[in-house]
């Protein structure tokens, strides 16, 4: 019997370490980002946010001294090759944060983007676009999604090769970072005529080239529109971008011409895993809340923790966190037994992509539900933790394509019943036991 759900201790020091960092260094930070401001109600100004951002720097050398900088990179690439499960039980604790990847060198979409060159790329494109990547020294975006299709059957932006370079026009959106990445890797078609699989090559595009404009930095909603028309670096979005006969250099295809979208699987499998164990830390965070808010609330002379459906609300998610946590854990337990992403593996990812959004939805509701008014309010974490549902559903691939991928990897495993009736219908079943027991009896 292998089956084991203990942690090495040496490696829950890691863990205990990462917790209390969140707790006392990253939850602060976030809550003094998100207001911007002193207690008068002053916006910081240059002087305030070199302070913070030289505070940042220091935050960072400590996780690196810890050495858990880029744990999500193998010892090849300078990461301590830690394996997902491992990953797993700290991206649980970095998922009650909005900085914490940041700060532990592990943020999306840089991790991606990562994974791809260093899977793709060649030396030279390692040394240039990945070393500085792993430092921390740049930024990434990765540039897929069309403005009128999100499926890749439907992309229309091109590249078309032009001697020793290649000439991209389209147009894309949602690359998230895109207006502060320094380079963008990009999908494009390069070969209208061939199957869909073939049809695609990726490149890196540095952002500073002639052509490259960034047409909106596009926001998720609760964000000042505003914020749209601001295109400066370092103000986070998805933007919208138009790729305006780009000039790349033939040595910045990424991988094999033709192989795009079978290689951004390699970006997007262990991706979906990161994120699923995130979601973890959001709805236990949540559901610390709901707790502990059960236990502070009276209504009609009663705790809340007293009322039968609040203890339904909270039983439920906790049953609901624990099977997806438990599934998390067992994908990540069979990519590092595996290898690879496999049918079996591409199964699962697609099993917590899919409950990620559910779970993360039904628990972070209740959460807000059992706050009453504050629940509703901005000075609760719950509002930024209610995004995530719907954005989980969405990103890396809708829960419809999920699901109906899932479901085709399901029905592998089974065939059509040779019969009119169904293999289990009884009367069929009855009749052969019969005539088993018959001869049993006979014998007897
Ligand atoms: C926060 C966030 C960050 C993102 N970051 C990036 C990024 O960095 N780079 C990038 O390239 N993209 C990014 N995206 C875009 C994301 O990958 C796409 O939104 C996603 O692939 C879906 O495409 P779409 O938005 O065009 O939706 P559509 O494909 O138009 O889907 C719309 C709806 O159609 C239905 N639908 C779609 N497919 C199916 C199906 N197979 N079966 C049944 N119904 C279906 C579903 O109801 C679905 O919700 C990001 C998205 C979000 C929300």
């Amino acid at each position: 019997m292998a089956i084991d759900f203990d942690v090495e201790p040496e490696f829950q020091e890691q863990i205990d370490w990462v917790e209390n960092f969140v707790l006392e260094e990253i939850e602060p930070l976030d809550h003094f980002m998100s207001a911007g401001c002193d207690k008068n109600g002053n916006p910081l100004d240059k002087d305030g946010w070199d302070a913070i951002r030289a505070h940042i720097t220091q935050l960072k050398n400590q996780v690196k001294e810890r050495g858990l900088w880029g744990f999500h990179l193998g010892p090849d690439l300078g990461g301590p090759g830690l394996g997902q499960v491992k990953l797993c039980l700290l991206n649980e604790k970095l998922g009650k944060t909005r900085m914490g990847p940041t700060l532990f060198g592990c943020q999306a979409p840089d991790t991606g983007n990562m994974e791809l060159i260093a899977h793709n790329g060649t030396e030279m494109q390692k040394e240039k676009y990945l070393q500085p990547l792993l430092s921390g020294e740049k930024h990434s975006a990765y540039s897929m999604t069309e403005p009128h299709a999100g499926e890749p059957g439907e992309f229309q932006c091109s590249a078309v090769r032009d001697g020793d370079h290649w000439i991209l026009n389209g147009e894309k959106w949602f690359t998230s970072n895109g207006a502060g990445a320094d380079f963008l890797i990009v999908m494009a078609v390069t070969s209208p005529d061939k199957p869909l699989l073939e049809r695609a090559s990726m490149f890196i595009v540095d952002r500073e080239t002639t052509g490259v404009e960034i047409v909106r930095n596009v926001h998720t909603f609760g964000t000042n529109l505003k914020e749209n028309y601001n295109t400066a670096p370092g103000r986070g979005g998805h933007a919208y971008i138009r790729y305006d006969n780009v000039r790349i250099p033939a040595e910045n295809l990424l991988g094999t011409e033709g192989a795009g979208f079978v290689g951004s699987q390699t970006r997007l499998s262990g991706g979906r895993v990161h994120h699923a164990m995130r979601a973890v830390g959001v709805c236990t965070k949540a559901l610390d809340m709901m707790c502990e808010r059960a236990l502070s609330r009276k209504a009609k002379g009663q705790l809340l923790a007293d009322l039968q459906m609040v203890q339904a609300d909270i039983a439920d998610s906790y049953i609901q966190l624990k099977q997806f946590r438990l599934h998390v854990l067992y994908t990540a337990w069979l990519i590092d037994k595996t290898g690879a992403y496999t049918s079996e593996i591409r199964k699962e990812i697609a099993s917590i992509k899919i409950s990620a959004a559910k779970v993360n939805h039904d628990i972070v509701y209740r959460a807000i539900h059992l706050h009453g008014a504050l629940g509703m309010s901005n000075e609760t974490p719950l509002g930024d933790m209610w995004m995530s549902a719907p954005q989980m559903g969405i990103m890396d691939g809708t829960t419809e394509a999920h699901k109906s991928n899932l479901s085709k990897l399901l029905l592998r495993a089974y065939e059509a019943s040779d019969d009119i009736f169904p293999t289990y219908h009884l009367p069929k079943l009855i009749s052969k036991a019969q005539d088993k027991f018959q001869k049993i009896i006979d014998a007897y």
